[in-house]
């Protein structure tokens, strides 16, 4: 098990709106009160409980390379010992 964080360069973001369309945990949005200076309205990571698994795929889907992807991995859980 994994976890992640994302980076969106939001000057960059042109709000095609893919990648919120394609991340499986549903953290990314696209912030319609907001402009950058090339007038558009800029995804956003809204992740508060930490659900982002760094699995990629937004970075993947973005056309103009806005995201860059941070992972690390969990502590294994061990069983308590009696
Ligand atoms: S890395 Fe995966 S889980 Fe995290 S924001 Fe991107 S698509 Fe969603
Ligand atoms: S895919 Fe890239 S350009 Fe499109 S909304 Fe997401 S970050 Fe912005």
């Amino acid at each position: 098990m994994t976890s992640g964080t994302i980076v969106i360069d939001q000057e960059r973001c042109k709000g095609c709106g893919l990648c919120p369309t394609v991340c499986p945990q549903h953290v990314i949005h696209l912030l319609d009160d907001q402009l950058n200076a090339r007038g558009y309205h800029p995804a956003a990571l809204v992740d508060p409980e930490g659900h982002c698994t760094g699995c990629g795929i937004c970075a993947v889907i973005c056309p103009d390379v806005c995201i860059t992807v941070y992972r690390e991995a969990r502590a294994a859980r061990r069983p308590v010992m009696a």
